[in-house]
């Protein structure tokens, strides 16, 4: 028995429905699955293009305006986008805001056009009731068949293309071969930037010790992930994904803010500290982070010398002026600059001198290998030496044994950090070894021969 003519029309319905986003009236990832397929039966092979295209600051007009808002945003690039097309590429809505196009016979100079053009449609202003918005997108560019020759290859390369384009506050740029775009290394992102806004980032804090007094100057806040699946992550494991990913900021905003609660609480019981937030070269680049970190001090009432920043030597290279003009406007508000890792990286005396900087952080492998040859007391005090020439204090880091805690005295060494002295460890448990060791002065030799 043969369908009624009805049916026939509910069914056509139905699958057009199936492959339609409700929201926007684009195609779903669906059609998209089912465009690529047929394009990759195709012979001779046709070439082809696929765009990923990511509202930046989205959420903002969410969060901001309401859902409703948010809906009637979408519905108007989707149709502007789709406008912006031939009639032969395809337009799609993968969900949220986070769209894709498939062009045919495009190659690379075709598919950079087209991205230019959807980028200028989504930039344009967008009137809402009487609310005038703009946002922005990003877009990762795969081609067929050179960077993969199935559908999932070629979503999840011009992915990765997207994230290097938040990263480097690009418009659009294409998937470049040698970029990470494994599959646990996807999943790992997407966790990551979910676990930004639950707590599964926490900080461990290691008390810098001043070794002439044996008291306690403050604290180094340094993250860890603890990841539901995975357990405590350190920060190596996700910190290189977050920094190739633009989730380096939210991240630092969040360490940022937690290490300095943490500090306000400390002092609300007597503990005068200062907290250490190490920051990723890609923060120092940052247009917004001077204002964030001097708008926190002041809401949770914190003087700016209570932050001290650590950066590393990779700042020296790139965009070094943009990084220290950052650096010189938190410094003249009076929050503090240390050199993190000194020794294992760029560092020139000409650029030390450049930099502004209050602090100089040894390498903890200068620091451990002291005992073991007499080149490394020579490079360890004269670093001492260098530093205060400079104006600078120095930090020992990673110092594991008394030996090396005397040597460092002997030298002059300001500060010191490391296992001997106290362990990277949560505020909970740290907070009664900082109420005792107000009282009691930390160990440091200098302490016990009465320097
Ligand atoms: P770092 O800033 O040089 O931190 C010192 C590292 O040495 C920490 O490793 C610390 O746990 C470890 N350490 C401390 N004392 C000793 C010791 O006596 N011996 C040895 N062998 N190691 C010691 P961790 O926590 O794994 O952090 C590694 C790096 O990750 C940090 O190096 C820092 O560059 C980065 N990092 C940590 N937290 C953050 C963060 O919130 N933001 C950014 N951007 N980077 C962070
Ligand atoms: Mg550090
Ligand atoms: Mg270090």
């Amino acid at each position: 028995m043969g369908r009624t003519n009805r049916e026939m029309r509910e069914l056509a319905a139905a699958r057009q429905e199936a492959r339609t986003d409700e929201l926007t009236g684009l195609a779903n990832h669906r059609r998209l699955y089912e465009q690529v397929d047929a394009l990759l039966e195709e012979q001779p092979p046709r070439a082809a293009a696929m765009l990923l295209l990511d509202l930046d600051r989205f959420q903002e007009v969410n969060d901001g305006f309401g859902h409703r808002v948010g809906d009637q945003l979408l519905h108007e690039l989707a149709a502007r986008m789709q406008a912006a097309l031939r009639s032969s590429d395809l337009m799609v809505r993968l969900g949220g805001d986070e769209f894709a196009a498939l062009l045919l016979d495009a190659g690379e100079s075709e598919a950079l056009e087209v991205a230019k053009r959807l980028s200028d449609e989504v930039e344009r202003v967008v009137v809402i009731g009487d609310l005038s918005l703009r946002v922005s997108a990003s877009i990762g560019i795969a081609l067929y068949p050179q960077h993969g020759t199935d559908v999932d290859t070629l979503l999840r390369r011009a992915d990765t293309a997207m994230y290097a384009c938040k990263q480097e506050h690009l418009n659009s740029r294409l998937w470049a071969p040698g970029a990470r775009d494994d599959d646990n290394w996807l999943l790992l992102r997407e966790q990551l930037r979910a676990a930004l806004h639950t707590d599964e980032l926490v900080l461990h804090y290691q008390p810098k010790i001043h070794l002439a007094s044996g008291r306690v100057r403050g604290v180094e806040a340094l993250v860890r992930w603890q990841h539901p699946q995975l357990g405590l992550l350190p920060p190596d494991r996700f910190l290189p994904i977050a920094e190739s990913t633009g989730l380096i900021a939210p991240l630092t905003t969040v360490v940022l803010g937690v290490a300095l609660r943490q500090c306000r609480a400390w002092r609300d019981q007597g503990l005068d500290l200062s907290v250490a937030v190490n920051l990723s070269p890609p923060s120092l680049l940052d247009p917004d982070l001077p204002m964030l970190v001097l708008s926190l001090l002041e809401h949770l009432r914190l003087p700016r010398h209570a932050l001290e920043l650590e950066i590393t030597e990779t700042v020296l290279l790139g965009q070094r002026q943009r990084a220290c003009a950052t650096l010189e406007q938190l410094r003249t508000h009076g929050v503090r600059v240390a050199l993190d890792d000194y020794g294992t990286g760029y560092s020139s005396l000409a650029y030390l001198s450049q930099l502004p900087l209050d602090e100089l952080k040894l390498d903890k492998s200068f620091i451990q290998a002291l005992g073991a040859t007499p080149r490394d007391e020579a490079i360890v005090r004269s670093t001492v030496e260098l530093a205060h020439a400079l104006g600078l204090t120095l930090v020992a880091e990673g110092v594991e044994n008394a030996d090396v805690l005397r040597e460092l005295v002997t030298f002059g060494c300001d500060s010191a950090q490391g296992y001997h002295l106290a362990r990277p460890s949560p505020a909970e448990t740290l907070t009664p070894w900082l109420h005792e060791h107000a009282e009691h002065r930390v160990h440091t030799a200098a302490t016990a021969i009465g320097y």
